[in-house]
C-alpha cells in the first residue's frame, strides 16, 4: 500500500479553495493509503491548541475522520504552525514525530523533515527560529489571551516578511552543507522536505553513493503530493483526479 506526503499548505481562510482541496483530498486519495506524512505548514498559522480560527475545526474534524477509518496519519511542526501540540494531537489522532525522523518506506530509510533547519545561511531566520522554538518563550506565549497572541503574531509576521524582501533567493534555499551533514547524521541516502516551496528531486553523491532529496511544493494554487508505493515514488500535482493506489 502506497504512503502519500504533502507539505507547506498553510491553509488559511484567506484561500478557501485550497481548504476544500484539501477535505477533498482527506476524503478521496488519504483514504486509500496505510499512512499519510504531513510535513510541517499544515496551517498557516497555529497560536495554540485553542486557537479555532475558521478553517480549523473543519480540519481537525476531518483529520480525525480519517484516523478513525485506519489511516495513520503523522505531523511535523513548520515554522508557522509549531504550536500544535498534545491537544491537536488527541483530538485529530494524529501523531506529532520530530522534525527529522527516520522512517521506513518500502525498505528504504527516508530522513523526513520540515526543511528549514537546512537553510544554515539565513542567520537571522534561524536566530528568530531559536527564540521562538524557546520552551520557556513558548510557555510565557501559551499563557497569554488568544488575542494577544495573535497580536504578537502579526508584528513578528510584519517583521519577517519585511526581512525576506530584502533577502536574496540563495539564502532562503538550503545549504548543500548542511543538507549533506544531516544526511549522514541520520545514515540516509533519501530526504523528503518542504519548506522551500521549490519543489524538485535532486540527485547528488555523499562519497560514492547516489542521494536523493526530494522538496515537495506548496498549496498555493494547486494540490501537490508524493506518493511512494510498492513500484517506486512519484509526484502528482493534480491528486484531485483518482491516481493514488
Ligand atoms: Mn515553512
Amino acid at each position: 500500500m502506497a504512503k502519500l506526503f504533502i507539505s507547506d499548505l498553510h491553509l488559511s481562510a484567506t484561500r478557501p479553495e485550497m481548504v476544500k482541496a484539501f477535505l477533498a483530498f482527506l476524503e478521496q486519495q488519504a483514504t486509500r493509503v496505510e499512512a499519510l506524512f504531513i510535513l510541517g505548514d499544515l496551517f498557516d498559522q497555529w497560536l495554540g491548541d485553542d486557537d479555532e480560527t475558521d478553517p480549523h475545526p473543519v480540519v481537525v474534524a476531518s483529520l480525525a475522520r480519517l484516523t478513525a477509518s485506519g489511516v495513520a496519519v503523522s505531523l511535523l511542526h513548520g515554522n508557522h504552525d509549531f504550536l500544535l501540540g498534545k491537544q491537536f494531537a488527541a483530538r485529530t489522532g494524529c501523531e506529532l514525530l520530530p522534525d527529522a525522523t527516520v522512517i521506513e518506506v518500502h525498505g528504504t530509510s527516508v530522513l523526513i523533515m520540515h526543511g528549514d533547519t537546512l537553510c544554515t545561511d539565513d542567520i537571522a531566520y534561524q536566530a528568530l527560529r531559536a527564540q521562538v522554538r524557546d520552551g520557556a518563550n513558548q510557555a510565557r506565549f501559551l499563557a497569554l489571551p488568544l488575542p494577544m497572541r495573535a497580536a504578537e503574531a502579526d508584528s513578528l509576521r510584519a517583521a519577517s516578511q519585511q526581512q525576506s524582501r530584502l533577502k536574496k533567493q540563495t539564502i532562503m534555499d538550503t545549504n548543500p552543507s548542511a543538507v549533506e551533514r544531516t544526511m549522514r547524521e541520520h545514515g540516509v541516502m533519501h530526504l523528503i522536505h518542504g519548506h522551500t516551496h521549490r519543489p524538485a528531486i535532486h540527485s547528488f553523491y555523499i562519497g560514492d553513493q547516489q542521494a536523493t532529496r526530494i522538496v515537495l511544493g506548496d498549496w498555493y494554487r494547486q494540490p501537490h503530493a508524493l506518493v511512494w508505493n510498492e513500484t517506486g515514488y512519484r509526484v502528482i500535482d493534480a491528486p484531485l483526479q483518482n491516481t493514488v493506489s
